[in-house]
């Protein structure tokens, strides 16, 4: 087979000693544009088990690599003066160009043709092979030759980064995050080499404006990082620059890597944010398979590409939206500014739901416990429950866990009740349970005493007089079984269900005033306005018009006891709604970003709510409850822990 690659990069060389290994009589030529010395950047990091696939793949190469690996165990976090630091994270380090030099030799050895200072200007050229592999980068020539068969989708992200070295070893993987007049500098170094490290900087556009480094040269940009970081580099010791120039991380996803002989690979067809340090073990992953796809499919090409991208498509993507979660999450850090060191690491560290705390505690025993004890309250006891366990006070409730279900004799902390009408028009459907159908609870606990139990009211607005929720959701009753509706304007909730005529406000906050007494006097403690779901309330957030839910909830809050908690319900979409209502007397935020309109598509997947839940909590400074495919006390423990949440919904299994 002739194979003609594009790009000698890890990806094409990988791929390349791989063909040649597989089969010796298979002719390999690989082109680059630069001199086989010549790099750009400092050292790449893999994370711990991304080799265990080139051990079997190429002996050789992997006893090559990993014999220049700078391994390091232990992470420090410095933030605010301080330095945390998690062990039993398993890093190694290797200078890009000390990697690509391996690749080259053991190609070379293999007979491997290998071309360079050649720049490929036009595919044409190289097509006379059986098969064409566009390895050149980010920016790949092949991908944009291409483009109307790959589908790539591209975009940026909002902050700015740029690659320095260091002229000495960091001791271990370390982020430093340093707040300077001009806005935040973060800097993930790593070490590579007995006197070299690698400094990825990220900082925001605004920042990188305010500092002026949009209009200075690179040698001033170098200078000026380096003053910021100065006393974590320790005196006499200097950042390095190497092309260092801000941009943007590039985003890139292609909804096919292959058409006819020719197929992209490594960050050709895909990129993975550099914060969680995949692009290389991508890269090289992607050759072991595709090398095995063809030598599994000899005669069939097709077969052999087509099985390429089923296989690592899936793989790819769910790294990309690791990678995301993780770039998002150090573009926003700052909200976090206001946790003390440990939550602040653990936060770090539990970014992306790879790591939840028992991967933690296997990871770092002590720091876990510590840490338990520290969220538990901090007075140097050696036992502490795990965070799911630690009592929360809400004004004069405590709730004896984390815990929240809707059923009562679980043992949850919290106990919420689903929607319970303020009047019989409010109601979903003839199932809805009327705040005058609540049995009396003189201890406002569930039977038996347990839990504490929150009792939502709500008004279903346009989206009442359904069929039972159990027949399908918003499936209008029969004509003659319906109650007029009312809503913020009359407009229907879906194209199929009937349109209610416009609510008179007045009258409606009479109604939940009322409501609230009578949960009051009933024996319940707390309290939750359902303002969620494209319900009556929300119909008016979603128009914009806070003024009525916020006059309706400040009634609300004047007749429910000073001591006892008020909680709303309602979506993360308006920070500015969360922070009004916080302003008005709530204390507790159930998050519920679902069914807001008919059409709206939530992403689903494994704690999707717990984002919402974070920003709300850490840009408005109230307490949350997390909604969303949380299925185990390992995640409660984990989103309590990092502070995206005060308590869980436990999904009922
Ligand atoms: C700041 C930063 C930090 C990173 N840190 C890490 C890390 O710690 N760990 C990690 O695993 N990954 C890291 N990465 C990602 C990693 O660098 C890439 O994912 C990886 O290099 C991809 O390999 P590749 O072979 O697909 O592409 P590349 O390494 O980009 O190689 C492509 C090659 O093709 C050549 N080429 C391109 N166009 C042409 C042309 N027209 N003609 C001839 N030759 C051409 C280029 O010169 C280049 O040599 C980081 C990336 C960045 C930006």
């Amino acid at each position: 087979m002739k194979v003609n690659i594009l790009g000698a990069g890890p990806a094409g060389l990988y791929l390349a000693i791989l063909l040649k290994q597989s089969d010796r009589r298979h002719q390999v030529q690989v082109v680059e544009r630069n001199a086989p010395d010549a790099t750009f950047g400092f050292g790449v990091v893999f994370s711990e088990g991304s080799l265990d696939e080139l051990e079997r793949a190429d002996y050789e190469s992997y006893i090559a690599i990993t014999e220049s690996f700078a391994s390091w165990n232990p992470l420090d976090v410095r933030y605010r003066g301080t330095l945390t630091r998690i062990r039993g994270n398993v890093f190694s380090g290797i200078a890009r160009e000390e990697l690509l030099r391996l690749l080259q030799d053991r190609a070379d050895r293999l007979g491997v043709e290998l071309v360079f200072e050649r720049e490929v200007r036009s595919l044409d050229p190289y097509l006379d092979a059986d098969l064409v592999v566009g390895a050149d980068g980010a920016n790949s020539l092949t991908r944009r030759t291409y483009a109307d068969r790959f589908r790539p989708e591209l975009g940026q992200h909002p902050a700015k980064y740029a690659w320095f070295g260091a002229d000495f070893a960091f001791p271990v993987f370390t982020y430093i995050f340093k707040e300077t007049r001009w806005g935040l500098f973060q800097a993930h170094c790593y070490p590579y080499a007995v006197d070299r490290s690698t400094m990825v900087v990220l900082i925001s556009e605004a920042t990188w404006r305010n500092a002026g480094l949009d209009e200075m040269s690179e040698q001033e940009s170098l200078e000026l990082t380096q003053a910021v970081f100065q006393d974590d580099l320790g005196e006499g010791r200097r950042m390095l620059g190497n092309r260092s120039l801000w941009i943007n991380f590039p985003w890139i996803s292609c909804a096919s890597w292959h058409s006819g002989p020719v197929v992209i690979m490594g960050d050709a067809a895909h990129t993975a944010h550099f914060s969680i340090g995949s692009g290389t073990k991508l890269a090289l992953e992607d050759a072991i398979a595709l090398a095995r796809a063809l030598a599994r499919w000899k005669d069939d090409r097709e077969a052999a590409l087509t099985e390429f991208e089923m296989e690592r498509q899936p793989v790819v993507e769910r790294l990309q939206e690791a990678s995301r979660v993780s770039a998002d999450y150090f573009a926003s850090v700052q909200r976090y500014f206001r946790f003390q060191p440990p939550q602040f690491a653990y936060q770090l560290m539990t970014r992306t739901p790879r790591i939840t705390h028992n991967n933690l505690t296997a990871r770092d025993p002590q720091f876990v416990r510590e840490f338990e004890t520290w969220f538990a309250g901090g007075d140097g006891r050696l036992v502490a429950p795990p965070p799911a366990f630690t009592p929360l006070q809400l004004r004069e409730v405590v709730l004896a866990n984390r815990i929240v279900l809707t059923r009562t004799g679980q043992g949850a902390g919290l106990v919420v009740t689903s929607l319970v009408g303020v009047t019989p028009e409010g109601r979903i459907d003839p199932e809805t349970v009327l705040v005058s159908d609540l049995a009396p609870s003189p201890t406002g606990r569930g039977r038996g005493g347990g839990e504490e139990v929150m009792i939502s009211l709500g008004h279903a607005g346009a989206r009442g007089a359904m069929r039972p929720r159990s027949l399908g959701l918003d499936l209008p009753l029969p004509e003659a079984e319906r109650w007029p509706l009312v809503s913020a304007s009359a407009r229907a909730y879906a194209p199929w269900t009937p349109v209610p005529s416009e609510a008179d406000p007045a009258p409606l906050i009479d109604q939940f005033v009322a409501a609230a007494r009578r949960v009051r006097e009933l024996g319940y403690r707390l309290l939750e306005l359902d303002f969620s779901r494209g319900y009556l309330i929300d119909s008016f957030l979603l128009e914009d018009r806070l003024d009525f839910p916020l006059q309706l909830l400040e009634a609300v809050r004047d007749v429910w006891p000073a001591d006892l908690p008020l909680g709303v319900a309602c979506s993360s979409d308006s920070l500015e709604a969360v922070r009004a209502f916080k302003a008005a007397g709530v204390d507790l935020v159930r998050v519920l970003n679902g069914q807001r309109t008919w059409d709206a598509r939530t992403e689903y997947g494994r704690m999707y709510g717990a984002a919402a839940s974070d920003r709300v909590r850490n840009e408005c400074g109230v307490q949350t409850i997390a909604f969303g495919q949380i299925t185990t006390v390992d995640e409660v423990n984990t989103i309590v822990a990092a502070g995206r949440a005060d308590l869980c919904m436990l999904d009922p299994l």
